[in-house]
């Protein structure tokens, strides 16, 4: 039986502030991310390095989002591993993935267990490659994701950066452009690959799970199901002539970008996410620089489209104020565009710590009136404490906020990721000025929504 929330439940206030703990992180585990990225790659299968109950919450997130299956294998640990080590369990899963799936590769990711007692996991992969080097082994891919030490965004990254050191080789350059653009939706993959294709630019997109995680419908089910960057585009990433990352604060950090230059020398620029016109134009500028071709018509028409929704929104928009939450990159990017049509950001907030948040969300910010209340490390509870008073008209984030504009009586605009309490949460555009245009129809519609709920009389013209 499903248990409902009593009246009196949903409103229980925590009126004691002497504790530490989270309540209702912001923010997702680790190798979450990294099960995402790895499932952006042509057959391969994720493998969490730890307890069962770790990969059982991942897969568990992952379907209700994307509503695909996905197979997350585990080396579930008992506690005789979590004692002496993980080194047979790792090796037996391994042999287990081989039989069962012939991967093209495995991306192992390990969990706070594994992480924490210490478990030299290259050793262990070293020691399988030297006892099956006669046989054909997939490529095996590790990425160190401990969530104490960072959220389902840096598993993500991390994950990227050990594909590119496993995989990608030099050699001379081609004319090829790499693109890393982070955690977005499926469709917003798509999205960018139709853009590239429409400028003419040969590129290889990492991750690429706009098939694997939001694909067709099957026949027959299948292990792995088709689509993702193949193999061998991603070991041909290290003789692109440049590649663009998706993330202002990612710069300066050791990025699967940052490892290209460094190694390869293919040329790295790190852009904003392109939500809105302004970060928009940059994308499409670095692009047109970068190919020296034009911008097709179709994009420059959309644009147009977009500031003539602008100029048809704009007053119901102006000067509403907004909570955003998610992840940091994310959030800075929402807040520029808000900042762009008139909203007030007045509260932005990250699971995440990463100490460039404040900076990077204000560096998006041009029209804003008032400095906007920027947490990072913080979770749903103190965010709600935070933002009763502070006058919000709308909420935007994943369906974890869903509670706080409930609370608020206001709005949410669903985002970003996870979405479990609506279908098509893959397949929300967020980026280019299409994406744009789908956002800001949203949230003015969500306004004007709920000016109507609030009105004494109704209205059906605005
Ligand atoms: S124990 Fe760590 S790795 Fe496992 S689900 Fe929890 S946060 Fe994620």
């Amino acid at each position: 039986m499903i248990k409902t929330e009593t009246k009196e439940e949903f409103n229980l206030e925590i009126t004691s502030r002497n504790f530490t703990s989270t309540r209702n992180a912001c923010k997702l585990c680790a190798p979450l991310g990294a099960s995402i990225a790895f499932r952006g790659i042509e057959g391969c299968i994720p493998l969490i390095h730890g307890s069962q109950g770790c990969s059982t919450y991942i897969r568990r997130y992952v379907i209700s989002h994307f509503k695909e299956p996905i197979d997350i294998a585990s080396s579930n640990f008992s506690e005789q591993s979590a004692i002496f080590g993980g080194g047979d369990n790792l090796k037996t899963a391994i042999d287990n993935l081989r039989r069962q799936y012939q991967p093209a590769a495995i991306g192992i990711s390990t969990t706070c267990l594994s992480e924490t007692i210490g478990d030299d996991v290259e050793l262990y992969i070293d020691q399988y490659r030297k006892s099956n080097k006669d046989e054909s082994l997939p490529v095996i891919i590790h990425a160190s994701t401990p969530s104490y030490r960072g959220t389902h965004l840096e598993g993500f990254q991390e994950a990227l950066r050990a594909t590119v050191e496993t995989l990608a080789r030099g050699g001379p350059h081609t004319d090829r452009l790499n693109l890393i653009p982070g955690f977005l939706s499926a469709e917003d993959l798509r999205h960018l690959k139709e853009i590239l294709s429409d400028f003419g630019i040969g590129h290889t997109l990492l991750p690429d799970y706009s098939e694997t995680l939001d694909g067709e419908s099957w026949e027959e089910y299948q292990k792995l199901s088709a689509g993702g960057t193949t193999i061998e585009a991603i070991r041909a990433m290290g003789r692109a002539q440049a590649t663009i990352q998706f993330g202002k604060s990612l710069k300066g950090l050791n990025t699967a970008a940052t490892f290209l230059e460094g190694k390869f020398g293919v040329q790295s620029l790190t852009l904003g996410i392109p939500v809105g016109i302004r970060e928009t134009d940059l994308f499409f500028k670095a692009l047109k620089e970068w190919s020296g071709l034009e911008i097709p018509q179709k994009y420059q028409q959309e644009r147009g489209r977009l500031v003539d929704a602008y100029i048809d929104g704009h007053k119901y928009v102006y000067g509403k104020r907004a909570i955003i939450y998610g992840e940091a990159d994310f959030v800075a990017a929402l807040a520029s565009w808000l900042d762009e049509i008139g909203i007030v950001p007045a509260l932005c907030a990250t699971g995440a710590c990463t100490g460039k948040f404040k900076e990077t969300v204000l560096s998006g910010l041009k029209n804003c009136p008032e400095e906007p209340l920027i947490c990072e490390d913080t979770d749903f509870a103190d965010m709600l404490d935070t933002c009763r008073t502070m006058g919000i008209d709308m909420v935007m984030g994943s369906s974890k906020g869903y509670f706080i504009s409930r609370k608020l009586g206001v709005p949410l605009v669903r985002v970003g990721f996870p979405i479990h309490d609506r279908i098509g949460g893959q397949r929300i555009l967020h980026v280019g000025y299409r994406g744009t245009q789908q956002l800001f129809d949203r949230v003015v519609n969500a306004l004007i929504e709920a000016g109507q709920e609030r009105s004494a009389v109704g209205y059906s013209y605005i």
